[in-house]
């Protein structure tokens, strides 16, 4: 057997290591003859999974006490409805939104649903080159009951490499795939969520972290599973949650631990960022990347090819060299080179080579 280089935006690669230890804890977890999926939710040893996931959660994001860190069923758009259910009021309904690409798009579709979305900033074009608003080109409603945006827009390749400053309105953050992929500082925002499947394990479950001032009641209309607050009363427990996607949160948090954390995993992702682009930009008769230098992803470098006929070539013979999964979202075409914390810097390397390769060959 032998495992490719995946580059896929998500589900994504998950760590070697991680699969080995799940794969060894199968059938008998901590010689309990059973597998840690056939435990019930209630019991004192999945209690104890989730404790500790919680806490090694805590720990590598340094989340401070006043937050609430849950675990919900479904994926990062449950969110895009969760939030303004929850965060807005009858007295206050209107909300602010950055639409920075394809993901906060969505969020803004669902949230109109709710309330009075204000878009308070978008993506910039000049001269064929995106960038992200600055500060001040924000148009932001200091009555907003918060604002939402993408850190990170996982299928445009665009990042925000600062935090937006609210004042004292609520910062609420999807950091879906952004997250994990180097040091935040939690209190410069009240709410973060993230699907789970790019770098926190694998799909079934969404981390909440919410400052607990801003777990109230919900809309009254409200079902009960989309409340935090039934969430935050819980522990993450109202029903059966995806027990297996838990533990393997768990796993995964232990290995960025043994990593050094996020700071030594934000610096290998640096380089791994740092050499692609530049493969694409010293390559520039040949691949593109239309966002501007200081909005570029981390996690996820999209490019095409100048000659668009060579894209299915491209794709086809990086997939034979064991490069897997590097065609773009069908919403931007192209290719995207996901590059999450699972992805070893040697996958990028042998990436960077075989672009370079594909250029000589064909330029
Ligand atoms: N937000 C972002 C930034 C994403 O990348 C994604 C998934 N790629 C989503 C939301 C939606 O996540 P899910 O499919 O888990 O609902």
């Amino acid at each position: 057997m032998s495992r490719v280089y995946n580059f896929s935006a998500g589900p994504a690669m998950i760590p070697e290591e991680v699969l080995r230890q799940a794969q060894e804890e199968m059938l008998d977890w901590h010689g309990l003859g059973m597998s840690i999926m056939e435990v019930g939710h209630r019991g004192p040893e999945f209690q104890a999974v989730l404790e500790q996931v919680e806490a090694d959660m805590r720990e590598v994001l340094s989340i401070p006490s006043n937050y609430q860190v849950l675990f919900v069923a479904g994926g990062a758009s449950h969110q895009f409805s969760m939030v303004p259910l929850n965060l807005l009021s009858e007295h206050n309904k209107h909300a602010d939104y950055l639409e920075t690409g394809v993901w906060s798009r969505k969020a803004v579709i669902e949230a109109k649903r709710y309330g009075t979305i204000n878009v308070a900033g978008q993506v910039i074009t000049e001269n064929g080159i995106h960038r992200l608003p600055l500060q001040p080109e924000l148009n932001l409603n200091p009555k907003a009951a918060y604002l939402h945006y993408t850190p990170n827009e996982t299928v445009d390749g665009i990042e925000f490499h600062w935090v937006p400053q609210t004042g004292k309105v609520p910062l609420v953050a999807d950091m879906t795939s952004s997250i994990l992929s180097h040091p935040i500082d939690v209190n410069q925002y009240q709410l973060i969520y993230a699907g789970a499947q790019k770098n926190i394990g694998q799909a079934g479950i969404t981390v909440v972290i919410v400052r607990e001032d801003l777990v109230k009641e919900a809309l009254s209309f409200t079902p009960i599973l989309y409340s935090y607050k039934v969430h935050v009363e819980h522990k993450s427990v109202y029903n059966t949650p995806p027990t297996y996607a838990i533990y393997l949160a768990g796993l995964v948090l232990n290995w960025v631990q043994r990593q050094g954390g996020l700071k030594v995993i934000g610096e290998r992702n640096q380089r791994k960022s740092k050499k692609l682009y530049s493969c694409i930009d010293q390559l520039s008769d040949f691949y593109m990347n239309k966002v501007a230098p200081d909005c570029r992803a981390l996690m996820n470098v999209v490019f095409s090819l100048k000659r668009e006929d060579l894209t299915e070539e491209f794709l086809n013979q990086a997939a034979q060299a064991g490069l897997a999964n590097l065609r773009g979202h069908r919403a931007a075409g192209g290719c995207r080179a996901s590059i999450y914390n699972a992805m070893p810097e040697a996958g990028v390397d042998c990436l960077v080579e075989f672009m370079k390769d594909f250029a000589k060959k064909n330029g």
